[in-house]
């Protein structure tokens, strides 16, 4: 019995694999060896707790930084990740390869703090996207490295690293996620969709089901039964944060789930989208037994995501023309990424706030997708946890 169910799971795994299409990456640096790196200015300190480089600001730049010898020519991505131990205090983190040893020609990639998020992050970077400073130069060699990191004024925050990885690739995925279940998920975005048999996502709120605008029962049924997902937006859709009694987070995000699952829709009911994206720590607490939970911060997501619980989107913003969103779905084909679309009612005429979304300029976007898909799968939420083996 043993025996068959560690045989399942290697096979599981190893199907997660394909399905990803992953390749390795090299290594570009391991971030860990404490004879290399150096603290070269800044008020805060450069350590290496297990092994891995941390380096802590106290409320002003902080860098670490190595000499090194290694070019970049022909790298098309570098993968970065690391460990927050307070990210609501960190300001900017920020990459410098250099050609020099005085920084006089270098590239350079800052991520600052609204793509920033609790733990573990992770950001694939597209080479060609390094910000060139000087003559700086993904042909010539890179002598120096440094990492710079940046709290805010008067806060300590810090940031522990794991390799600096280059061209790992894999597969990427587009999911189209619809928030509240409102009727035109079902009119316009379902009924578009399943020309191309493209399924979607849409994170239901059990007490709005069969109300004034809403999706009907009927519409859901109808909708799973094609495939798409039907995950949890919880019960009243409050905003968790704000609860004072933890129970009541419990509850909201149980009895979404068991409304799922008692009508039949089991599939994604394990998968939260946060109202809002609202969460604290109590919330990523009660998520410790679910499957995964969306936030609202923009970004392409990597594959596995570094946290199931804090799954990032790109919303579907009612003022963005279809090149921008149009532009995510190249994002993460050419980074290995997923492109997690939030839109919510999908509307004719101009949209006119955050809730809507030209249905126009949806199918544009439903069309580009489709007219990707020799290099991109449109998936739901739940088969791409199955491929990352979540
Ligand atoms: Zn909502």
């Amino acid at each position: 019995m043993a025996w068959s169910i560690s045989r399942n799971r290697k096979n599981i795994e190893s199907l997660a694999k394909l399905q990803r299409s992953f390749k390795k990456g090299q290594i570009v640096d391991p971030c860990s060896d404490s004879s290399a790196w150096y603290k070269a200015y800044g008020t805060g300190t450069v350590t290496f707790p297990d092994g891995k480089l941390r380096i802590l600001s106290a409320g002003t730049d902080v860098a670490a930084r190595r000499g090194c010898q290694f070019n970049l020519s022909g790298a098309k991505t570098l993968k970065i990740r690391f460990y927050l131990d307070n990210h609501t205090d960190m300001y900017d983190i920020q990459f410098y390869f250099s050609n020099d040893t005085t920084y006089t020609d270098y590239l350079t990639y800052s991520i600052r703090f609204w793509r920033l998020s609790a733990g573990w992050n992770e950001h694939i970077i597209d080479a060609n996207k390094l910000v060139v400073r000087g003559g700086g130069s993904l042909t010539r060699e890179i002598v120096s490295m440094q990492i710079r990191v940046l709290a805010y004024e008067g806060k300590t925050a810090s940031a522990t690293f794991d390799p600096i990885i280059r061209d790992e690739s894999q597969r990427g995925k587009v999911i189209f996620m619809f928030d509240d279940g409102w009727d035109s998920q079902y009119t316009e975005a379902f009924k578009y969709m399943s020309k191309y048999s493209m399924p979607g996502v849409i994170a239901v709120i059990p007490t709005r089901v069969g109300t004034p605008y809403y999706v009907t029962m009927a519409q859901l049924k109808e909708i799973y039964s094609y495939g798409w997902d039907l995950a949890n937006h919880t019960q009243n859709h409050l905003d968790l944060a704000t609860l004072s009694n933890p129970m009541i987070i419990e509850q909201e995000i149980l009895l979404g789930e068991a409304w799922l699952n008692a009508n039949g829709f089991s599939r994604a009911s394990n998968i939260v989208a946060y109202p809002f994206g609202s969460y604290d720590n109590r919330v990523l607490l009660a998520m410790q037994s679910r499957r995964a939970g969306r936030i609202v911060m923009d970004d392409t997501v990597t594959q596995p995501p570094p946290d199931k619980r804090l799954i990032k989107i790109q919303r579907a913003d009612y003022t963005a023309a279809p090149d921008k969103l149009i532009g995510f779905i190249d994002e993460a084909a050419n980074l290995g990424g997923v492109c997690l679309y939030l839109f919510h009612k999908i509307v004719s005429g101009a949209a006119v706030d955050n809730l809507e979304y030209n249905v126009d300029f949806f199918k544009q976007v439903v069309d580009y997708a489709y007219s990707r898909r020799a290099d991109i799968d449109t998936v739901t939420f739940s088969d791409w946890l199955d491929s990352c083996g979540l």
